[in-house]
């Protein structure tokens, strides 16, 4: 029997917020993976603090609300005692590239096997907007109210340098592309980055912008790493450009958990070297 995926519990995301199309694009996708026969007994979701983290009261499935930028290690933790598991990460932007972005780019670099879906509103929404690091020059908010004098930073470009070996990007506009390349990056074998542009309709509704500007990656060889860069730096997060969708890179390579020697341990001597390799990382 399939399960209700949605929750009883008040939802209380703004009326347009871009969430509601993730929370349905994966509530899609679970009930995909339990109609091919799946358990999502064994599929955790885990998502930091934020407006995008109350998808994990939404959705009925295991899920871990972990503290503000620490998706990743709690998600590394969950994948390395047990690799059958497959561990969904939702994160803001604050999250995954402010309080959370040495956690990303190790995650990247050691291609831990989870999926990462950032909730990129490109504002800090559930403290009512605050500039975050992709909002562009000039963005004003309540902690910039002259507008930010930093540009932002280019997700995709970061996580080519650092080793992902799936990035994509979606829209939350474009919901059927959108679940393709989160179905892909739930399938993938390493880490997959899928950097989403999600409206905030409260604080920072750039729905206009994007309709104007987005296009179909569409004929894109996904194995040239250089023409990756190259699409990836096209639309910068400020300048006015074409803003490609799809997925941009995609490579096979060992992951972390594959690697990771615990795994062939006892449960008990396995449970002890994972405890002292989190406890020699402070
Ligand atoms: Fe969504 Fe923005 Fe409202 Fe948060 S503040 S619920 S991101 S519309």
């Amino acid at each position: 029997m399939i399960r209700n995926l949605i929750t009883p519990a008040q939802n209380t995301w703004c009326p347009g917020c871009g969430n509601f199309a993730l929370q349905h694009t994966l509530k899609e996708i679970l009930a995909g993976m339990e109609k091919e026969g799946r358990s999502l007994d064994d599929v955790v979701l885990v998502t930091g603090i934020g407006c995008h983290a109350k998808i994990a009261d939404y959705l009925n499935i295991n899920s871990v609300y972990t503290l503000h930028g620490r998706t990743i290690p709690v998600a590394t933790g969950i994948k390395l005692a047990n690799p059958k598991v497959t561990v969904i990460c939702c994160a803001g932007d604050g999250d995954a590239y402010a309080e959370g972005l040495d956690h990303l780019i190790f995650a990247a670099k050691r291609n831990i096997d989870i999926t990462m879906i950032v909730h990129n509103n490109r504002v800090y929404g559930l403290t009512t907007g605050q500039y975050t690091p992709t909002s562009p020059l000039g963005f004003k908010g309540k902690s910039t109210p002259a507008g930010t004098t930093e540009y932002p930073f280019n997700p995709l470009e970061l996580m080519l340098a650092s080793g992902a070996t799936y990035i994509a990007r979606g829209y939350t506009r474009k919901m059927p592309q959108l679940a393709q390349l989160i179905r892909q990056g739930i399938v993938h074998k390493g880490f997959a980055f899928i950097d989403v542009l999600q409206i905030c309709a409260s604080f920072f509704n750039m729905t206009e912008y994007y309709q104007s500007r987005v296009y179909d990656l569409a004929g894109h060889d996904t194995a040239d790493f250089e023409k990756a860069c190259a699409k990836a730096r096209e639309w910068d997060y400020n300048r006015d450009a074409p803003i490609a969708l799809g997925v941009f890179y995609e490579r096979a390579l060992p992951t972390f958990d594959d690697r990771y020697p615990a795994r062939y341990l006892s449960a008990e001597e396995r449970s002890r070297r994972i405890r002292d390799l989190f406890e020699a990382s402070g």
